[in-house]
Formats: structure tokens, C-alpha cells, sequence
């Protein structure tokens, strides 16, 4: 099979019906969102698929694996403390290209935005293998925010072959960088596959149990942040908004799972460490954090993921940026952008406590960001994208 040649879409030639798909991730959200994918290519027999991680994020990454049952035929290992985007970039191009040299795969499937993603598709376009790019086209319109990864986006579009965009908005973006829309897919947001089926099949951890017991009568704000773009100033002033309305409110309280990044750490400890009706958890595996959302009162992330997930659990969200590539989860009712004025930031905090009109409202509503089927449509294009007749009509 080849899918290679970006440029013309009848001038592939689908000499095989078997094709070898390698799929890379490297952080907690991709594994998330390519899990669903990747159970479903194994499943079809005329694919054989590679699976690959870069361990961008280790701690982070490994119960997710546990979690989805994802066995890795590779892993990069290329984590150490404190390393800039650039060595993740360089140390993934380089072991990455020894592996397509070895496995010469027919297509290299990524997600999302990581420096990992952005290493598979830059290695597989520099080997003239086909990219495809799974939640493709989201966009803020500011090239830092979020930094890197709205830079990675841009660029993973550029040397992706096939973009599966989760919504239609998502697609308008695509073609308005010229993208031919021959080579989008719509297929939703693989995000709430994997979201159903762990709600599906676990139930949380008696020590997640324990923590909703305790803070049950309350209001539970759920708070996740870890943007490298907020590290400079953003980050602590938040911190110190949420310290206060949780000290002034005796009904309310803070849980807040902390990112080890150690820029994330070591604020977090300076501002909330000890304070009453807070408590600062390690990461959470996936089933316990679902909990913790669909326990809480109010969200407050950073996430990109987060935003995806709360429609389905019809929980609102202050959105903790100054925009977001997900204008979805606002006008869907489910999300508030607060983020990049403190004062505001607090403002709002007091205003919705003062009257959750809008928390109490938020229900449960159909998501837009997919709809459960996302992985089998990712699964059935590259299924009909290899078959010859189909390709080429
Ligand atoms: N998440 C989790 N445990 C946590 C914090 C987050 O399982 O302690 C999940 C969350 O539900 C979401 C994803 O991790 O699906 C978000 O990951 P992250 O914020 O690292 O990435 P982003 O979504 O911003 O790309």
C-alpha cells in the first residue's frame, strides 16, 4: 500500500490491501484520546499496527497504559527532569528515524499537539511516509497561546496527509489554511470513546472515594493547571485567587491533583500547601479523576481534554486561559473562558457562588466534540483508504 504523496490524492496507488500503521504517543492525553484508535486497529487483521511511545511523560503516562490495556511494541524513553521542548523534539526525531528505518510502516498515526506529535509527523513526512493526524485543526489564532502547542499544530497540519478533525469548526480551519478537503475526515473527538468505556467497565478508588466523602456537603471546586505558558505570572495569582475564596467560604473546598512538573510544583506548595479544606493529590488515574469531575461543584483547568469531557458529565468549567481552540465547550453553555485577568478570574468566582444560576443549569448535553464512535470512523477511513478501488474514484 502506499499513502504516501500529499499532494494528489489519485495518484495513489493501493498496491496491497495490508498496510503497516505505526501510532505514536507520549503524553497522558494522547494515550487517552489514540487508546480507543489503536484497540480498533488491532482488531482488524489486515493492519499491522506498531504502537509507540516516546515517554515524554512517564509518571503520567504508565497507569494510563495499565488503565486501556495498551501494550507498546517501542518505547524512546526520552524523559529527564526539567528538559526544554527541543531535546524532547530532537531525542524523538532521532530514535523515531531509526525505527521507520527498520519498520519502513506505510503510515504514521499521531494526536493532539504534544512535541511528540509534532516529532511524528515531522520524522514521517521527512521519510515520505503518510501522516495521519488524529483531532487535527484546532486553533486559538495566537501562535504562543498555548505554547508550544499552537506552533505544533500549525506545523503537524503542514506535514499531515490525512487530518481527522473532531468537529466541523475544527474542519473550517483546515480549509482555511488550504488544506484540500479531500484529505479531512470529521470523525469527532476520540476523547469520548475512551471516556464511556471507562465509565463503563471501572469505578474508582476508595481513596478517590474517600476524598468525594469528605467534601460531599461542601462545594468542591476540582482544579487542574499546568499550561508552560502560565508559569510566569498567571499561575500564582490564580493560585492566590482560588486560596482566598476558599479561606473566605467555609462550604467550599479545593481539590486539586497536581501536575509534577516541578515550575507547577513548587508554586502550588508556596501558595496552598497546609491551607485548610485544600488537598493537593498526586496525578490520578483516569477512572478516579472522572469521579473527582463528576463530584465536583465547579472545574477550573487549564486542560484541553477537560473542556471535551464535561459536556458528557454536564459539569461546568472555568476555562483558566485567555481563549481556547475548543469555542465548542462555551457555546455548547458547559465552559467560561476566566483565564489572564486575575481580578476577573475572582470576580467571577464570587459572582457564581453568590448565584449558580449558570453551575446549577449546566446539565448533561449532547457533546460536540463526538459522540462515542469517533475510533471505529478513524479506523473504517483508514480501512477504505487502503483499499484500491475506493482510493482512486
Ligand atoms: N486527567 C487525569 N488525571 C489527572 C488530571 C487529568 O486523568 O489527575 C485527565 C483529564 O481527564 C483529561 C486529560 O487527563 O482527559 C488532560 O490531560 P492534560 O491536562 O495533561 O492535557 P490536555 O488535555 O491539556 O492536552
Amino acid at each position: 500500500m502506499n499513502l504516501a504523496n500529499p499532494t494528489n490524492p489519485l495518484e495513489f496507488k493501493s498496491i496491497e490491501v495490508s498496510a503497516k500503521i505505526l501510532v505514536l504517543f507520549g503524553t497522558r492525553p494522547e494515550a487517552i484520546k489514540l487508546a480507543p484508535v489503536i484497540n480498533e486497529l488491532r482488531s482488524i487483521k489486515r493492519f499491522h499496527t506498531i504502537v509507540v511511545s516516546s515517554s515524554q511523560h512517564t509518571d503520567l503516562l504508565t497507569p494510563f497504559l495499565r488503565l486501556f490495556d495498551l501494550e507498546t511494541d517501542y518505547d524512546l524513553k526520552v524523559m529527564t527532569d526539567n528538559q526544554t521542548p527541543n531535546q524532547v523534539l530532537s531525542k524523538t526525531i532521532a530514535s523515531l528515524d531509526e525505527i521507520l528505518e527498520n519498520e519502513k510502516p506505510d503510515l504514521i498515526l499521531v494526536q493532539g499537539d504534544t512535541t511528540t506529535t509534532l516529532a511524528g509527523a515531522l520524522t514521517g513526512f521527512n521519510r515520505d511516509i503518510a501522516v495521519g493526524h488524529v483531532e487535527a485543526g484546532l486553533r486559538t489564532g495566537n501562535i504562543r497561546s498555548p505554547f508550544p502547542e499552537e506552533m505544533n499544530r500549525r506545523l503537524i497540519s503542514q506535514a499531515t496527509t490525512f487530518h481527522f478533525a473532531a468537529t466541523s469548526e475544527n474542519r473550517q480551519n483546515l480549509l482555511r489554511e488550504h488544506v484540500p478537503e479531500s484529505r479531512i475526515y470529521l470523525t469527532g473527538n476520540t476523547i469520548v470513546d475512551s471516556l464511556n468505556f471507562i465509565r463503563r467497565k471501572y469505578s474508582p478508588s476508595d481513596a478517590i472515594r474517600s476524598v468525594v466523602n469528605q467534601t460531599n456537603r461542601m462545594r468542591p471546586i476540582l482544579l487542574t493547571t499546568h499550561r508552560r505558558e502560565s508559569f510566569r505570572r498567571d499561575m500564582r495569582e490564580n493560585l492566590l485567587v482560588l486560596r482566598d475564596f476558599i479561606q473566605k467560604h467555609s462550604n467550599t473546598c479545593l481539590i486539586f491533583p497536581v501536575h509534577p512538573n516541578p515550575n507547577v510544583r513548587n508554586i502550588t506548595n508556596q501558595i496552598l500547601k497546609g491551607v485548610d479544606r485544600v488537598h493537593l493529590l498526586e496525578p490520578v488515574d483516569y477512572t478516579d479523576f472522572i469521579h473527582l469531575m463528576e463530584n465536583s461543584w465547579l472545574i477550573v483547568s487549564d486542560s484541553g481534554g477537560v473542556q471535551e469531557e464535561a459536556p458528557t458529565l454536564g459539569k461546568p468549567v472555568f476555562i483558566l486561559r485567555e481563549n481556547t481552540e475548543r469555542p465548542e465547550a462555551v457555546r455548547c453553555g458547559i465552559a467560561k473562558l476566566v483565564g489572564g485577568n486575575p481580578r476577573k478570574f475572582g470576580r467571577m468566582l464570587e459572582d457564581n457562588y453568590l448565584a449558580d444560576t449558570w453551575i446549577r443549569s449546566v446539565k448533561q448535553v449532547q457533546n460536540p466534540f463526538g459522540d462515542g464512535k469517533s475510533a471505529k470512523r478513524i479506523a473504517n477511513i483508514l480501512t477504505s483508504l487502503s483499499r484500491p478501488l475506493s482510493i482512486n474514484k
